[in-house]
């Protein structure tokens, strides 16, 4: 790509660090991507809410009304139980590609503690080759990675970390690949309660900006968190899917949002503040228009909103804390030469 290596030593001559200005992708490589429209979800949490297979059918509906290119969920969907068969059946109804990234409760045992099923159990029941891995659709290389590495640390909390083994597979992915790329995971890569290691994480993708000379890493779109909101660093979008079902308080409240029955067969329900409507997200790749959009999804909490329960977090934990999806515009193009 002549066009990107000029480009590139151009910068390189006035002095511009690549890393840190937003360039965009340059018009050639925008030509060569498809239009199309894909479907995010995450952190369903069939095995906390009690409407999950309502709440997956309604996405997995819109996005046939939209013509999908395919959909992802972003990890904690379900454990590998046979009682879950009939809720995964609903995601893989979906008449498109569809991909699977792990979370780390998709491992929890029936009664929801930690270290219940093994990967190996959960990718086998999912129909997931490897914790890691990239594909290509409509001309963008998505790659997608396992935060659930062991930290090698001796912590027993959940990991949230991606092991230097996988960093190296993900540099060598980049490498070995040319089309721009989006990257999905289940923690973030930017929040600090996300990956324990995400400044590692990252500086493969800014390196990888850096060797293409152009803004080749799009986007990165992850779940976890529970939350609406992006962030960007050196140049690279970072954004937040929000659950499809709810904000976790359970930390410091309780909430009764539904029927004492329903809550008496769904002992976590009360820890949540459930979204009344299932959130989603819809990402549309408009190269004529050089721009990625998010489309905007907004519901209202079912029961008592988080701050009414007296709900205290850090404000890490509650950025963008709503139930909804923002509307957002990602460029893609880079800025027109000013003459
Ligand atoms: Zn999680």
């Amino acid at each position: 790509m002549t066009h990107s290596i000029n480009r590139r030593a151009f910068l390189k001559r006035v002095g511009m660090s690549l890393g840190a200005v937003s360039l965009g992708v340059p018009r050639s490589a925008l030509a060569a991507l498809d239009p199309m429209t894909f479907g995010l979800c995450a952190d369903v949490h069939q095995d906390v809410m009690h409407d999950a297979p309502e709440r997956l059918t309604a996405f997995v509906d819109a996005m046939e009304a939209r013509n999908a290119r395919f959909i992802a969920q972003l990890g904690d969907f379900c454990v590998p139980k046979p009682a879950n068969r009939a809720f995964l059946d609903i995601f893989n109804g979906f008449t498109g590609e569809h991909y699977h990234v792990l979370g780390n409760h998709d491992t929890d045992a029936d009664n929801l503690t930690k270290k219940g099923y093994s990967q190996q159990e959960t990718k086998k029941f999912w129909g997931m080759d490897g914790n890691a891995y990239s594909f290509v659709q409509g001309g963008i290389r998505f790659i997608a990675i396992d935060g659930n590495d062991p930290p090698g640390t001796g912590s027993t909390d959940y990991p949230r970390h991606v092991g230097s083994k996988q960093l190296t597979w993900l540099a060598r992915e980049l490498e070995g690949t040319s089309e721009p790329v989006i990257m999905l995971s289940h923690q973030s890569a930017e929040n600090e309660e996300g990956l324990d290691n995400a400044g590692a994480v990252r500086e493969v993708l800014e390196r990888a900006n850096d060797d293409a000379g152009y803004q080749r890493v799009l986007a990165c779109f992850s779940g976890h968190h529970h939350l609406n909101y992006a962030a960007s660093v050196k140049g690279i979008p970072y954004v937040q899917v929000n659950s499809m079902s709810y904000f976790w308080v359970g930390d410091t409240c309780e909430n009764f949002a539904y029927s004492p029955e329903t809550h008496a067969r769904h002992p976590m329900l009360q820890f949540t503040a459930p979204y009344r409507d299932p959130i989603w997200t819809t990402v549309e790749v408009d190269p004529s228009a050089g721009e990625i959009r998010i489309a905007a999804m907004t519901s209202e909490w079912a029961g008592t909103p988080p701050d009414a329960l007296g709900y205290e977090s850090p404000p890490s934990r509650r950025r963008g804390m709503s139930p909804a999806t923002d509307a957002r515009t990602l460029p893609l193009a880079p800025p027109r030469p000013r003459r």
